[in-house]
């Protein structure tokens, strides 16, 4: 991807210009990392007056005339420009809009003053309108500001360490755990103990709870999509009781659909970080013939290496949770995927509070006994009739592992949103 550019359009440029030579900005700019530019609309209005806005229809204050902003977009427009209107009622931005905007080439951005812009101007030129909050400001230079130093750390190179970025608050959907720097006691206050004995191990631990804490406490509502593995401590497993029923010679599936089904399986479940997925087949010579086909495949092709690891077959669920028991240390939370409309369902938005509060692994049942469950059960999210068709059962083990646990976050590019 090329340079990652910024346009400024406004009529205040010393603003903006100052604060494209400051600090980290500063810096991005001077590496040549990102581009920024400002270019003044007043430039392109008609002289002798060079006037840019102009009195309200109807009453009011004063408004920005359409044709200067216009010619100033224009003028610094490259063929993959976006443009976005800084305006109080725009979309709220959030991290997620940041990494969208992220992925664009060229960003110009239009600054509105007084009480606003003429809606003509944003009719023909806005790729879209964005907000920095439910509160007006004087003029969107600081909104724009805003949207330049968020997207701009989304740029490689920008923040010196990747990392940070990626741990920031909201990055993966949850708040940022606490800081601390020299020295070790501040004027009576401690840095908690576990930061100073260079156990990597007990730090990212302990981090990883702080910022589930956090969440919990300040910001419950984002938790909703926030991304769930990098949090649970413990692992996250895929249980597919009755296994047989699709794998065993009576389903009578052929070696191809059989390979297909644990592809999509195996995907589905990593992309929602799962550590294993436990198939549960009854009868050995099942096994056995699962077994020989992962080692076959992962002969066969290269991308299928991992196949034999992700996936682990065993006659019953009392093997499966011993097993996850020993691996982890702690006996598996059970959540049953079922379209039972059992008594013991809760929401996701709970049983998503619950996986963070508690230090335990979890294990997804799909095709299990529901009721022997500590757990809880889900309606079948997609409501598809899975009674037979293994392959609408991914599905409903896909929605359910996407609501649950969410998945990595994909970067989408932005297009006019109306
Ligand atoms: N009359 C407008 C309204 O109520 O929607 C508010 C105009 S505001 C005083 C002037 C300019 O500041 C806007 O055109 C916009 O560019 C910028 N602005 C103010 N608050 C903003 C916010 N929360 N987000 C983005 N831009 C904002």
């Amino acid at each position: 991807m090329g340079l990652m550019r910024f346009s400024v359009v406004t009529a205040f440029p010393d603003f903006v210009e100052a604060y494209f030579k400051t600090s980290v900005i500063g810096k991005a700019v001077q590496k040549g990392l990102i581009e920024c530019d400002v270019v003044n609309p007043r430039m392109f209005a008609e002289p002798p007056h060079n006037q840019i806005d102009d009195y309200a229809y109807g009453g009011g204050g004063m408004v920005l005339k359409a044709e200067p902003l216009a010619r100033a977009v224009d003028f610094v427009k490259s063929p993959a420009a976006k443009v976005i209107c800084l305006s109080p009622q725009g979309r709220l931005l959030n991290q997620a809009l940041v990494e969208s905007l992220a992925t664009e080439q060229h960003l110009i951005l239009v600054c509105g003053h007084y009480e606003g812009v003429d809606e003509r101007f944003i009719q023909a030129y806005a790729d879209m309108e964005v907000s920095v909050g439910d509160y007006v400001l004087t003029g969107g230079e600081l909104p724009a500001l805003i949207v330049v130093d968020a997207v701009s750390r989304r740029v490689e190179g920008v923040v010196g360490k990747s990392s940070a970025v990626e741990d920031d608050s909201f990055a993966k959907g949850m708040l940022d755990h606490p800081h601390y720097t020299r020295p070790s006691v501040w004027r009576g206050l401690k840095v908690p103990e576990v930061l100073l004995n260079g156990d990597h191990g007990a730090v990212a631990s302990w981090r990883r709870r702080e910022s589930i804490a956090r969440t919990l406490s300040r910001r419950p509502d984002i938790v909703g999509n926030a991304f769930l593995a990098p949090y649970i401590e413990k692992g996250v497993y895929l249980i597919w009781g009755d296994a047989s029923r699709v794998l065993g010679d009576e389903a009578g599936l052929p070696e191809e659909v059989v390979i297909k089904f644990l592809k999509n399986i195996i995907s589905v479940s990593e992309r929602a970080g799962c550590r294993k997925v436990i198939l549960l087949l009854k009868e050995a010579a099942i096994r056995q013939k699962i077994r020989i086909l992962l080692s076959r495949l992962a002969k066969l092709e290269a991308e299928c290496d991992e196949y034999a690891e992700m996936i682990k077959v065993v006659p019953n669920m009392d093997r499966a949770v011993s097993w996850i028991k020993e691996k982890e240390k702690s006996s598996p939370y059970m959540v049953a995927i079922t379209s039972e409309n059992k008594a013991n369902r809760i929401h996701w938005d709970e049983l998503k509070m619950r996986i963070l509060g508690f230090c335990r692994p979890v294990a997804f049942c799909y095709q299990c006994k529901a009721e022997d469950m500590v757990g809880v059960c889900l309606r079948n999210p997609l409501g598809v009739n899975d009674s037979g068709d293994i392959f609408s059962g991914i599905i409903s083990v896909a929605v359910t592992l996407e609501r649950i646990i969410g998945l990595e976050k994909k970067e989408v590019p932005i297009g006019r949103d109306r």
